[in-house]
């Protein structure tokens, strides 16, 4: 889906009022958004792209609760992106998680030292998280098992067509 300027404002009107940014223990950046009426939420997790929805109940009520979650570098990517039109306590905590991530981010490359374990040279741009497991991943190292995994699932297609 394309997002156009009209959506980035939408959502970051709906985020001031509803969302929530966090940060959690693990340093994992996340938005968060929940509210009682499905086809808002719906369309805000189809905006942020590749976000599922849970429901939840609210305590008082009983009310059905529709929840999103968008965490790691998407998540901060459309912290970014929102940062401008948000209300300043809302930057303040945006800022906050970025310099958090950023520092995390640092300090994992130097944990892993300078290079993989292939020799390639880390940087922030040059590495990834998982969205799995929250780890700092080499992108020439996914590049190249991509490519053998490409080479070897090729290697049995043809062995298998030869019999
Ligand atoms: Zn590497």
């Amino acid at each position: 889906m394309s997002v156009n300027i009209k959506d980035i404002c939408w959502l970051a009107g709906l985020l001031e009022g509803e969302g929530c940014f966090i940060i959690s223990k693990n340093k994992t950046p996340r938005i968060q958004l929940g509210m009682c009426d499905l086809d808002v939420v719906e369309h805000a997790a189809k905006l942020l792209g590749g976000v599922t929805i849970y429901t939840a109940k609210t305590i008082v009520d009983r009310k059905t609760f529709y929840v999103l979650q968008l965490g790691g570098s998407k998540a901060i990517g459309w912290m970014m992106t929102i940062y401008q039109f948000m209300g300043e306590r809302r930057k303040t905590k945006i800022k906050e998680i970025l310099s958090v991530w950023k520092q995390t981010r640092s300090t994992r490359i130097r944990k892993m030292g300078e290079t993989c374990s292939r020799g390639h040279l880390l940087t922030s741009a040059s590495t990834y998280l998982t969205s799995t497991t929250n780890t700092l991943s080499c992108r020439d190292c996914r590049r190249i098992n991509n490519k053998a995994g490409k080479t070897r699932r090729r290697e049995k297609f043809l062995l298998k067509k030869v019999g």
